[in-house]
């Protein structure tokens, strides 16, 4: 089986990648390198093909998928202030991106296309936990960008019955996550505090909730959906549980402190599970205290990751405020 990884070395994509070598694939990803890093691949670099590419321009990269038989295409932007402040750069990667990857599948007649969405689609949901028939609500810019991208490839299944399926992540964590300067994920934030010695940043009381999905899990899910016959079909994949932030700090471990409550975010996130395991079979493995477990066990990743302050996250999330909180 010859398979496409498009943001491969990426958090997630490059434990996709671990897990396509493992079962005998040929695997080629396709990578700007915008957010992602080489060494989250150098572990495997011998095995693989790694081609720097920009997937929002088409160009000479569509010939790499000539006879390949599965496209994951998880190349994408993906956080949330920068998406406020410079939505054009998320158009383009999110939404042209999809446009020329689903292109470049239907032209070579890609046997399976999965494509990495998102939960922030759901916004401030009305029903947990939340299943994928709930109402579409996108609260910023990411958001709709993964949206619509996620409508592409549900189109492209529908008119060129390209075999597609979307898979929608919640709250993804575990090793190689997005160190990347940008103020993101409240695990990357936590444990770079927690390494510097600095209280760990609380938004609002901490009672809200989140479905923290490991990131092995959600690339075992994503070689479910590839493995299956099903297209034109969208799947939630989170942990099947839902726990506090200030659960979160416990388990972690360390001072703490709190900032405000912002706008456009959700109290809680907590994903209905149960049509990926009945139509899939797949069931998510690692509990969030195992998962704590082996984040701890490799904290040194963390180690040159930025350490927010309450004034510094201010600071950055300013336009998150400002747009957000006029709605
Ligand atoms: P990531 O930033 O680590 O990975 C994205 C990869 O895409 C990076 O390697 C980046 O360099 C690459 N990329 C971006 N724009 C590109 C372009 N124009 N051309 C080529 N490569 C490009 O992020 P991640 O957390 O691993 O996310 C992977 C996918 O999962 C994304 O599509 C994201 O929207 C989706 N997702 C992630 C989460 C989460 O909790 N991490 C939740 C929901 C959805």
């Amino acid at each position: 089986m010859k398979t496409i990884v498009t943001g491969g070395a990426g958090f997630i994509g490059s434990h996709l990648v671990d897990q396509l070598l493992e079962c005998g694939h040929e695997v080629i990803v396709l990578d700007n390198f915008s957010t992602g890093r080489r060494a989250n691949l150098d572990h495997v670099k011998d095995k693989i093909q790694l081609i720097e590419c920009d997937l929002s321009i088409n160009s000479d990269w569509v010939r790499y998928f000539k006879d390949v038989d599965w496209v994951f295409h998880l190349a994408a932007l993906a956080d949330i202030v920068p998406s406020i402040q410079k939505p054009e750069a998320y158009f383009n990667a999110n939404v042209n991106g999809t446009f020329n990857v689903i292109q470049a599948c239907k032209h070579a007649n890609i046997k399976r296309v999965v494509y990495a969405a998102s939960s922030s689609c759901y916004g401030i949901p009305d029903n947990f936990p939340t299943a994928e028939t709930s109402a579409i609500k996108p609260q910023y810019p990411y958001a709709l960008t993964k949206r619509i991208g996620e409508e592409l490839v549900m189109h492209w299944a529908q008119v060129y019955q390209l075999p597609a399926v979307s898979c929608r992540f919640f709250n993804v964590y575990g090793t190689r996550s997005r160190t990347s300067g940008t103020y993101g994920a409240v695990f990357g934030v936590f444990l770079a505090q927690k390494l510097a010695n600095k209280p760990m940043t609380i938004v609002g009381d901490g009672n809200q909730t989140r479905d923290f999905t490991y990131v092995t899990d959600v690339a075992n899910a994503l070689l479910s959906a590839a493995k299956s016959n099903k297209t034109e079909q969208i799947y939630n994949i989170g942990s099947g549980n839902t726990v506090s932030i200030n659960k979160l700090v416990e388990l972690l471990g360390g001072e703490k402190t709190h900032i405000p409550k912002r706008p456009g975010e959700p109290d809680c996130t907590y994903a209905d599970i149960s049509k990926i395991k009945s139509e899939l079979n797949w069931t998510p493995k690692i509990s969030i205290e195992d998962g704590v477990k082996l984040v701890l066990e490799n904290i040194e990743y963390w180690r040159n990751a930025p350490v927010w302050t309450p004034d510094t996250i201010a600071n950055e999330t300013e336009d998150w405020f400002k747009y957000l909180g006029k709605n």
